[in-house]
């Protein structure tokens, strides 16, 4: 079925548009790998890792992205954002990359993960409820759920946007705070006790207004440990 399918419909490249692959190997490798920063200050970090100065009681305790908002990493992005078609097909290919990139670069975060797995748990960034109906699928979700069970993590959709918040792009770094703030809060019959330990998952890392407010949240809940994963930055 796929190989006929394939025929009528063939796979094409995300960044460049070439035939046989969703993500060919010439734009992963042009991924932008640059050096990891403090998820609070946004200075260079090894590891990704908070700075210990830079620590308040409910903020991030990491950041890792993919790689750049740039070129194929960014096309790439914005077709799983609009293209809801091909979504369920590229999310896994992105999933992958995550992965290999991870091992590669991070084996801070790999390992932190590897070693306490049961610990551990994937929750992505939540749209509003209209905004999901309306695209029919939110793709952090979706690459939360697949990341997680390529890395044999427990997934849950812990948190919950409470109220419609208009879209950051177009705001500045204290407007999106404000914009933000208030806006999550943990699902009804969630506890964290179990897996204190959080991935939070999401596409775009742009001010970390929206991952360091989830992340309040989920550590005024009981979560000890909150990591921010991203596709890009
Ligand atoms: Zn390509
Ligand atoms: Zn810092």
């Amino acid at each position: 079925m796929n190989i006929i399918l394939d025929l009528f419909f063939p796979k094409k490249c995300v960044g460049c548009k070439k035939e046989g692959s969703y993500f060919c190997q010439d734009c992963i490798a042009d991924i932008l790998q640059t050096d990891l920063i403090c998820p609070q200050c946004g200075n260079l970090s090894i590891g990704g890792l908070t700075h210990p100065g830079c620590e308040r009681s409910f903020s991030l305790d990491g950041l890792w992205s993919l790689g750049i908002y740039q070129g194929s990493l960014k096309r790439a992005i914005q077709k799983l954002k609009y293209e809801p078609a091909l979504v369920r097909d590229f999310a896994p290919v992105l999933a992958d990359i995550i992965v290999y990139y991870w091992k590669k670069y991070s084996p801070y975060l790999f390992d932190l993960v590897r070693k306490n797995k049961s610990q551990w748990v994937v929750v992505p960034v939540p749209l509003f409820w209209f905004r999901e109906n309306k695209r029919g699928f939110n793709q952090s979700k979706l690459l939360g759920q697949i990341l997680s069970k390529k890395l044999g993590l427990d997934y849950c959709d812990a948190l919950k946007r409470i109220r419609f918040t208009r879209s950051q792009v177009k705001l500045k770094s204290e407007q999106r705070r404000k914009n933000i703030y208030g806006a999550f809060e943990i699902s009804s019959n969630y506890t964290l006790d179990a897996k204190p330990y959080v991935l939070l998952i999401d596409d775009v890392w742009t001010t970390g207004s929206t991952l360091r407010e989830c992340a309040k949240v989920l550590k005024k809940a009981g979560a000890t440990k909150v990591w921010a994963m991203t596709l890009a930055r």
